[in-house]
This record gives structure tokens, sequence and C-alpha cells, in this order.
């Protein structure tokens, strides 16, 4: 037996109905068996169909949260959620920078009900500020085109976010038409990996959240990129397919033991 389990520290809002956000964060990392560390970017007005408001949490509480958690632990890897400011993507470079782990970033812009919950600004101050220090970057495939908005198409973006700074890009294909879901994985110098998944016929609400925690799950258990990236859909998909309704929207993947 380790003597501990691994750590991950998530900054995530937080969604009241328990289907993205924290919530996912850290029953998905319980299913794999990660100590889930945490910081609450936002705090959020929503249902299972849409969210009506993001609330920030001020930069500086956010700052003294994690100079305290940190002075006390250290996270084996990080992961990234709805941000809710500019103003605290400074002070989450610091600690990407200080903890020196893998980096799992999901970049919500906007939530699936079609809520906007970051300001206009923010997708150019994100790939500015944080992409150069992010492991894996897991938009969907609107957000890619969105944190990209000089790429013709879809293979352009990840290429164009590949050179902003992280090691791998997973452009998810959830949000796109079609029979399957297809999953595009960009790394440097190799072409495009595609990952083929059966589509589901309902629809989810935080289902990226659960994906890019399950990454972070598996990195901090010391997987390779590669391997965390097959386990991580594999898992991500059987929970979809347990999924079940909260409320009265899209349903919440199945996480639970
Ligand atoms: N609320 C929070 C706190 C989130 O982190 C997210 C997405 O990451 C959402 C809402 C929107 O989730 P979805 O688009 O899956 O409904």
């Amino acid at each position: 037996m380790p003597a501990r389990p691994p750590f991950v520290l998530c900054l995530s809002g937080h969604d009241p109905i328990g289907g993205a956000g924290l919530h996912a964060d850290i029953e998905t990392l319980s299913a794999f068996g990660v100590h889930g560390l945490s910081a609450v970017t936002a705090l959020t007005v929503q249902d299972s169909r849409n969210v009506a408001r993001v609330v920030p949490t001020d930069p500086n509480l956010l700052a003294a949260q994690l100079d305290c958690l940190l002075a006390d632990c250290q996270p084996d890897a990080i992961k990234l959620g709805l941000i809710g400011a500019i103003e605290q993507l400074p002070v989450i470079a610091e600690v990407l920078r200080r903890c020196a782990v893998p980096v799992v970033c999901d970049p919500v812009l906007r939530a699936g009900g079609g809520a906007e919950l970051v300001p206009g600004s923010y997708a150019a101050a994100l790939r500015q500020i944080l992409l150069p220090l992010v492991t894996v970057l897991t938009p969907n495939a609107a957000e890619a085109r969105r944190l990209a908005p000089e790429a013709d198409d879809l293979n352009a973006a990840g290429r164009a976010l590949l050179t902003a700074g992280c090691a791998q890009v997973l452009i998810t294909g959830g949000d796109e038409p079609g029979p399957t879901v297809v999953n595009l994985g960009y790394q440097p110098n190799t072409a495009p990996q595609r990952y083929v998944w059966p589509r589901l016929p309902e629809t989810f609400h935080g289902a990226g959240c659960t994906l890019a925690s399950a990454i972070a799950a598996r990195l901090a258990q010391g997987d390779t990129i590669a391997a965390a990236l097959q386990q991580a859909q594999a898992w991500t998909q059987a929970s979809l397919a347990r999924a079940y309704a909260v409320g009265h929207g899209r349903r919440i993947p199945g996480r639970l033991p």
C-alpha cells in the first residue's frame, strides 16, 4: 500500500446541482483513489439546464487560500476548470510555476446550456497567461475555435494551441455533429490522434469537468500523457453511459461507486 494517495489540486467553480465544477472533480478523483485539494474560483447560480450567474472569488482570497494550502502540502497534479475572472489568472500562473507538476486545463468559456461564463477578453488572456504552463488542454470544439480565432479549421486550432505552449491538446467533439464523438489529440511533431466514441442519445452536464479530472487523476498516479488520455476517456464514456437525471435538464455523469 502506498503511504498516501496521490493529491490533485482543483481550481474550479461550484455548481450547486453537483454535475459540473468541484463536485465533478472530487467525485472523479475519488473514483480513481486520488485525494482532492481544492479552491473555489467562482460560485454560480445554475440548475441542470443552464447557468444564470457566475460570481468569481476575490483574487486576493484565492491567493491567500493557495498560499496557506501550499505551505502545508504539495499536489501531484493540478486541474483547472472554470476560472471566472481575468484577475485570477496571474495568481493561478504563479501557483503553477511554484508547484511544477502536470497541469490539466479545461478552458471553460460557455455552459452547455448556452450561458457565457467568462468576460469577453478572457479567452485571449487565458491563452497568453496560462497556456504556456499547461500540460494537457481539453477544450471542446467551440472552445478551441474561440481560443484560436486565427485558425481556419479545427486542426489548425489544435496546432495553434500547441504553439501557445501546452504539451498536449485534446479537442473533444461532443459538441460537434455526427454519429460518433471524435476527440482529436495534438502533440508537437506528430499527426493528430483520433479517438472515436459512440455518441450517446442524451445530453450531459459536467462531462468536460469529469474528463479533465480523470486525466489529472491518472497523471497524478504516474501515467504517461498517452495512457492518461486513453484511460480517462474510457472512464468518462462509461460514466456517461451511467448518467442520471438530477433535475429537469441535462443528465449528470454517473461517477459514484
Ligand atoms: N458550472 C461550472 C462550475 C463549470 O465548471 C462548468 C463547466 O466546466 C459548467 C457550469 C458548465 O458545464 P456544462 O457545459 O457541462 O453544462
